[in-house]
């Protein structure tokens, strides 16, 4: 997507360890508008599907899964990773290797949230590793819920997440794609649509 990855050129910053700061508009300061178009996108690849829900985690992919949410008119369920004392129903869990801050989370959804009767479509900011979506993928399958596929905003096409979705036979769309940060540049992964 042509205006997200302008964005990214615009105000990314590369920090040490493979990391892209997008603080400008996306993991701090948020950007409506983007988050909006990329909400449209997201509608686009995924019109052929009946989402009944999308499924983040907190808490930076909350803003393009509302957008997408907003656009698909169905609501929008975010994975908490703090066990909280307003979580009194009964829960479903699975643990997460947060690439970022580098420790263990275990993230959970109310079960009265997420049933067999859902179709999901699962929403995050970025792709590293992939550890953020398989957990959700957990929890979709511990829910016996559907999954039509996943949305990502940034994916970093050298690491492994891409690779672990695609072998758990999930449909995975990626909004940019990042194939390196050589000399500290970000480098997209080309495709004929980018061109
Ligand atoms: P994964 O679970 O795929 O290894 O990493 C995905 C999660 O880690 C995302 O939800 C995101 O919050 C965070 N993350 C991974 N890589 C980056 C990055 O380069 N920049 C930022 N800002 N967050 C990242």
């Amino acid at each position: 997507m042509k205006l997200l990855e302008e964005r990214i050129r615009e105000d990314g910053v590369v920090l040490p360890g493979d990391v892209l700061k997008v603080n400008q508009f996306l993991n701090h300061q948020i950007d409506p508008e983007l988050m909006y178009a990329l909400g449209q996108e997201f509608g686009r690849l995924y019109k052929e599907e009946t989402i009944t829900k999308i499924l983040t985690v907190e808490s930076s992919g909350i803003a393009p899964a509302i957008m997408t949410g907003l656009l698909m008119h169905v609501p929008v369920v975010f994975a908490k990773k703090q066990k909280s004392s307003t979580l009194d129903g009964s829960l479903y869990t699975a643990k997460v290797y947060s690439y970022t801050k580098k420790v263990e989370n275990t993230i959970s959804v109310d079960e009265k949230f997420l049933s067999a009767n859902d179709n999901v479509l699962i929403i995050d900011d970025f792709l590293a590793n992939g550890q953020a979506v398989n957990g959700l993928l957990d929890i979709c399958n511990l829910a016996e819920a559907e999954v039509a596929g996943v949305g990502i905003a940034i994916e970093k096409s050298f690491q492994k997440g891409a690779e672990l979705i695609k072998k758990r036979g999930v449909r995975l769309e990626s909004l940019a794609r990042i194939s390196s940060f050589r000399d500290n540049k970000v480098h997209f992964v080309r495709s004929s649509e980018n061109d």
